[in-house]
């Protein structure tokens, strides 16, 4: 099967082989030392000095670290959405008690600095800006350079941010960029199942900590790293993720960086040159258009569910649909992580079989 939606994503054998590992006393020196070295790479490559822990959950859980361990009820924030996923952050510090005031672009689209500059103009008293970097519903990836200049460089507002499917797959240097709270999944870009969450926590996030009254219990960020300076995290680990984890990260570290970005752009590049040469159109426009994730626009008369569904049987090729008011109108091809040329061409000859099957005749440039 040639699992192709955002997340998770294809594993390695060898991390999943790892992930056999039998049972170690969680508590005992195996662990911290597995655990420290995990830590201390995933630093590297979130290019962070800031303390970064990690959690037993998905990335959503990640997200709730951020808010409940910044906020305050009552504290006015601004939400930047271009998706389902900025809409789901905003929904989770509404339910925390936050003021939330929401900055909407469509869609497709991204988010714009200058708005996000008069919108904290506007309101001189938002704390926090809660912003996603890669819109994983839209396949859109917001400038977070820019936006971190206008949220921090200009106001020093406190910057949360979900890079759930960005971090590890496309640049995001967490403390050239200021970020404050940096929130990924172990199940996205980083070849490893799903259950750790990753989350970066700046000396800002720690005085925002401490004056934060909102409950918090399993995900007390003091709790983890008082913990995880023992070497111990506070409740039992997602241990056998942990094993896969540390072996994914030497891959990772041995293709290095600056390799991965290159490598995730061209696999972008290639997604939307051959759904283009199929005579598919992209979601967003190309400037804004993710390097770890593609949406495309379903076309006329073409029933996605069919689509997809033929695509999985007949061809192996398991893509994802849209979600809310994109269900329907895209689908999407998850390219980060573990994902070769031959996975992409493999989708690209699958489409070009299947969508006549669906009404749709690709175009000559694609035959
Ligand atoms: N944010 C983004 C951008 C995502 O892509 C996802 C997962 O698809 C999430 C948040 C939620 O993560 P999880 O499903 O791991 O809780």
């Amino acid at each position: 099967m040639n699992l192709r939606i955002p997340g998770p994503t294809p594993c390695p054998d060898d991390v999943l082989e790892a992930m056999g590992h039998s049972m170690i006393n969680h508590r005992g020196p195996e662990f911290k030392e597995l655990s420290v070295k995990i830590t201390e790479r995933l630093k590297k490559i979130f290019e962070t000095k800031n303390d970064l822990l990690i959690l037993t959950t998905s990335g959503t859980g990640g997200l709730e670290a951020a808010v409940v361990n910044t906020l305050s009820p009552g504290d006015k924030v601004l939400v930047v959405s271009i998706g389902y996923f900025g809409d789901r952050f905003a929904e989770c510090a509404q339910i925390y008690g936050a003021q939330v005031i929401k900055l909407d672009f469509p869609w497709g689209t991204a988010a714009d600095p200058d708005q996000i500059r008069q919108a904290l103009r506007n309101n001189p008293e938002i704390k926090a800006v809660l912003v996603t970097h890669n819109e994983t519903s839209t396949g859109v990836t917001n400038d977070l350079e820019a936006i971190s200049g206008v949220v921090k460089g200009e106001f020093d507002k406190l910057l949360l941010v979900d890079a759930v499917s960005s971090i590890g797959s496309i640049p995001l240097p967490v403390d050239e960029w200021r970020c404050d709270v940096v929130v990924t999944g172990s199940q996205k870009g980083w070849m490893t199942p799903p259950g750790l969450a990753f989350v970066s926590f700046s000396e800002q996030a720690w005085k925002a900590y401490s004056q934060s009254k909102i409950p918090r219990y399993y995900f007390d960020m003091k709790r983890a790293k008082n913990y995880y300076e023992r070497g111990q995290t506070p409740w039992t680990p997602a241990v056998s993720v942990y094993y896969g984890l540390d072996v994914a990260l030497d891959r990772i570290l041995a293709e290095g960086m600056p390799n991965i970005f290159k490598r995730q752009a061209r696999m972008g590049q290639m997604v939307r040159d051959g759904a283009k040469s199929l005579g598919l159109s992209i979601f967003p426009r190309e400037e804004v258009a993710s390097n770890t994730v593609t949406a495309v626009k379903i076309p006329q008369g073409v029933d996605a569910k069919q689509l997809l569904k033929l695509m999985d049987e007949q061809r192996g090729v398991v893509m994802a649909g849209g979600q809310q008011s994109l269900e329907g109108k895209i689908f999407r091809i998850g390219h980060m992580g573990y994902c070769e040329y031959d996975d992409i061409q493999q989708v690209l000859d699958g489409l070009k079989a299947t969508l006549p099957k669906v009404g749709f005749q690709p175009s000559a440039v694609g035959r």
